[in-house]
């Protein structure tokens, strides 16, 4: 592969400097490098960052595209799964066009890595993973994708779900999900216990979605805690959402943000706009690795959001209300860099040796890209161009 030279550009916001980066990693950073057969790129000046990590979204689920859908419910989490399992066919979402359409836009954004989950279900069987699988491969290029094989109807509560989980990681799922084991399944200790027992058959990592509230999903929390040490499992146990760690109880709260941090529970936050949800500054002040993600966008649930993380970001840092710039630079971290650490892989950023992934974003400062509304210059995979003014910009891959 051909190196690539970027000229003129601001590393973390620093000075202008050139950045090679060969055989897809970082092999230099500095004023007036050279390298003879490189393909070189001007950056204008732009502030680069390594590329952004959606850490957790659905790309099963999006209407994206398709005509605007009229048929969102209100009600409860159980009203909203049913509604979507009993729409899909009707509405003839096709999982492999919508989740090229969303991680396409993703990856205009800036995108570099994503984690997203795939419902499993009795109804649908392995239907979706198929589609999300072929989606993974026609974007290797372009982005790296972990996918979550998700129980999103419940695991103990419909009989054949678990075998299909089974058959989902021996496919290529690459993380066992679970979701609210006490409030859906009715059932936490049978509930957990199938999901340890998943990813211990599988020798992958586990990301739950704990939606519980307070009291309630502190008990689950703990007993996630208990297993992820029981199993020697730290360092491979996610929770998405966690809104127990959001009650307003700091004395309850701190110590069980300890207990994640020895654990080395990751914590996947989407600063949900109607949910009390984990601080993100205290969940870094206490050592907790975080992502953030988009979760679901225009989907059957509802009609919000964009597929792009610093969009996202804003939603994070206005519900924490977040106004300095230290603060800004650290949310920009979870958007990025400190998104891919949570979810398991090396993210020493943008130094020499590292990942040949950036994006180049608009703004004076790293603060001052956070809230400006603007296209990405430029994205970078592996030391390849993906994308270009928002565009994407790999042979071959057209936005279908
Ligand atoms: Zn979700």
């Amino acid at each position: 592969m051909q190196d690539l030279l970027i000229r003129n550009i601001r590393p973390m916001g620093a000075e202008a400097q050139d950045i090679l980066i060969r055989a897809g990693r970082i092999a230099a950073i500095g004023k007036g490098l050279a390298a003879e057969g490189a393909t070189v790129e001007d950056g204008a000046g732009a502030i680069a960052i390594p590329t952004l990590a959606d850490t957790h979204t659905h790309l099963d689920k999006t209407t994206w595209g398709m005509p605007w859908y009229p048929g969102r419910k209100g009600g409860s989490l159980q009203d909203l799964i049913d509604n979507e399992r009993n729409s899909r066919i009707p509405l003839g979402l096709d999982v492999h066009r919508q989740s090229m359409r969303h991680a396409i836009q993703l990856v205009e954004n800036g995108t570099g890595h994503i984690r997203s989950h795939v419902d499993i279900d009795t109804d649908h069987g392995l239907s979706l993973l198929e589609g999300k699988l072929a989606t993974r491969t026609a974007l290797a290029d372009a982005v790296d994708m972990q996918i979550v094989a998700f129980p999103q109807s419940g695991l103990m509560k419909r009989p054949g779900t678990y075998e299909l989980m089974d058959e989902a990681l021996a496919m290529g799922a690459d993380v066992v999900g679970g979701l609210d084991p006490s409030s859906m399944d009715r059932d936490p200790k049978g509930s957990l216990d199938a999901i340890f027992r998943l990813a211990e058959k599988h020798g992958k990592p586990i990301d739950i979605h704990l939606h519980e509230y307070g009291e309630l999903g502190a008990f689950t929390l703990e007993e996630i805690i208990a297993r992820t040490h029981a199993l020697g499992m730290q360092g491979l146990v996610g929770v998405s959402h966690c809104f127990c760690l959001g009650m307003p109880d700091p004395l309850r709260v701190g110590p069980l943000m300890e207990e994640v941090a020895k654990a080395d529970i990751r914590i996947f936050t989407t600063g949900h706009p109607s949910a009390e949800v984990p601080s993100l500054q205290d969940m870094r002040a206490a050592g907790i690795r975080v992502g953030l993600g988009c979760d679901g966008i225009r989907d059957t649930w509802g009609p919000w959001g964009q597929p792009d993380m610093l969009h996202r970001a804003r939603i994070v840092g206005m519900k924490n209300r977040m106004r300095r710039d230290d603060e800004l630079e650290l949310l920009l971290d979870a958007a990025s860099r400190g998104g891919v650490e949570a979810m398991g892989l090396e993210a020493p950023g943008l130094v020499p040796g590292g990942s040949g992934d950036l994006t180049l974003v608009a703004g004076e400062t790293l603060a001052h890209a956070v809230v400006e509304e603007a296209p990405r210059p430029l994205v970078v995979k592996r030391g390849r161009v993906v994308a270009r003014a928002g565009r994407i910009a790999l042979p071959g891959v057209v936005m279908p």
